[in-house]
């Protein structure tokens, strides 16, 4: 059962300061999650979840899992900036990027983040552009070792990280290059529900860190299991078990990284979807109701705001206020207005009957849902309210406005261009 912090009157009355659409997160249930993140993992004798800032760019949230013990990942300028916003600084920071620009590594070089590169040729990128720091990570993609994932496809064909070889050859290289500390990242999955997978992933890791040690010497000081832990978007799924997945880590660890004499091996995740994915969603109108070859609900939100049903067809799973449990005796398609006919956040969905006015809550959006958020057809992105623990409803973010849209535009030189 899908659930949703305010009853309908309760909502209603809060779309009278804040129209429709609009995000709203659930603090209290974001802090629970970090801490249940925190506590089945206090088993490792290092661990530190770095929050994936891409899922939900907004530094009053990342502000939050900073308090509970978070850290962040960053794969850009601006997120970099949201962390150093959010009090985060020096390792704290994970900094995953691809195809880098180097006034990036630079940035988080300054800021003490832990650089993790994506490709051999990096590192004497990195040299020229900023310097080698002591401590470095280096992104492995397993190629044919490992199966692939729905979102991110098969490794083999991914185009992120180092193979096998070049890893050996690039921490030698670090090495050479004056790195005193060494970390080993992955990440080949996204939204995966299935257990093994991940444990898979890391035995991987693990494995791969005994020999880095016995073969050239390289005794790493963390490994990065990456993020892609899925979320059950769907009402009859299951999510993972924190506990058992970290039992699961710990039983892997102490057969491989223990006997190697390796241990204490830091555990480091990066984490994005799981953390406030569930505690997170888009609130809608229905603004129109049409009948042709079938029926369609309207709303005011778009794929503008919420692009991963048009994107991937995932699925959302949509609430009507005050309707939860009212028979789903209707079989709509649930659009928005782009000029895109893949603008749907639900296609041949059961659902109860929906008047216009009704309010549709589209849930599991806190992560990957605002951020992906675009302005094609003139769309302006809607705002972010949070829920706090004791209640109250704040802004965290406004809605955007058409001086927003225009802002990059010198509307002065127009008028005299031509
Ligand atoms: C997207 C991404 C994450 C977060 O993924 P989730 O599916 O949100 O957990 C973490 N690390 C990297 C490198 C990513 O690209």
């Amino acid at each position: 059962m899908k659930t949703f912090p305010l009853s309908k009157d309760e909502l209603e009355t809060l779309t009278k300061q804040y129209p429709t659409p609009f995000y709203l997160y659930d603090e209290a249930a974001i802090r629970r999650n970090a801490r249940a993140v925190l506590q089945a993992f206090s088993i490792f004798p290092a661990f530190k979840q770095h929050y994936a800032v891409k899922a939900l760019p907004n530094p009053f949230i990342l502000k939050i899992l900073a308090d509970e013990g978070f850290g962040a990942d960053c794969s850009s300028l601006p997120e970099l900036l949201l962390a150093d916003m959010a009090g985060l600084a020096g390792e704290d920071i994970m900094f995953t990027s691809n195809e880098t620009p180097a006034p990036e590594y630079r940035k988080a070089l300054e800021l003490g983040a832990v650089v993790n590169l994506d490709d051999y040729t990096h590192i004497a990128f990195l040299e020229r552009c900023a310097a080698i720091p002591p401590l470095i990570s280096c992104r492995y993609n397993p190629g044919p070792l490992k199966g692939g994932n729905v979102i991110i496809g098969a490794p083999e064909e991914a185009k992120y990280g180092f193979t096998r070889d070049q890893l050996f050859a690039g921490f030698s290289l670090l090495r050479d290059k004056g790195a005193l500390r060494f970390a080993l990242h992955t990440m080949v999955a996204s939204n995966e529900l299935n257990l093994d997978y991940h444990l898979e992933t890391a035995r991987l890791l693990f494995e791969l860190a005994v020999e880095l040690d016995t073969r050239i010497g390289i005794r790493l000081e963390f490994v990065n299991l990456g993020g892609g832990i899925g979320i059950p978007y769907r009402p009859d799924q299951e999510g993972i078990e924190y506990t058992r997945l970290a039992e699961g880590l710990k039983g892997l660890y102490d057969k491989i990284i223990r006997p190697a004499g390796l241990d204490p091996l830091g555990i480091h995740t990066e984490w994005g979807r799981v953390i406030t994915g569930p505690y997170g969603w888009l609130v809608s109108r229905a603004i129109h109701r049409k009948s042709i070859y079938r029926e369609y609900i309207g709303l005011d939100a778009s794929m503008a705001d919420l692009m991963r049903p048009g994107l991937y067809g995932a699925y959302h799973h949509i609430t009507i206020a005050g309707k939860e449990t009212a028979a789903e005796t209707e079989t709509y398609d649930v659009v928005g207005s782009l000029c895109e006919n893949n603008d749907k956040f639900a296609i041949q969905r059961r659902l109860p009957p929906i008047q216009t006015g009704d309010l549709a809550i589209i849930h599991d959006a806190g992560a990957h849902g605002r951020a992906m958020g675009f302005n094609y057809n003139g769309k302006l992105r809607c705002g972010e309210l949070l829920l706090r623990p004791g209640g109250s409803i704040k802004l965290i973010r406004r809605a955007e406005t058409v001086e927003d849209y225009f802002a990059t535009l010198d509307l002065q030189k127009l008028k005299t261009f031509f």
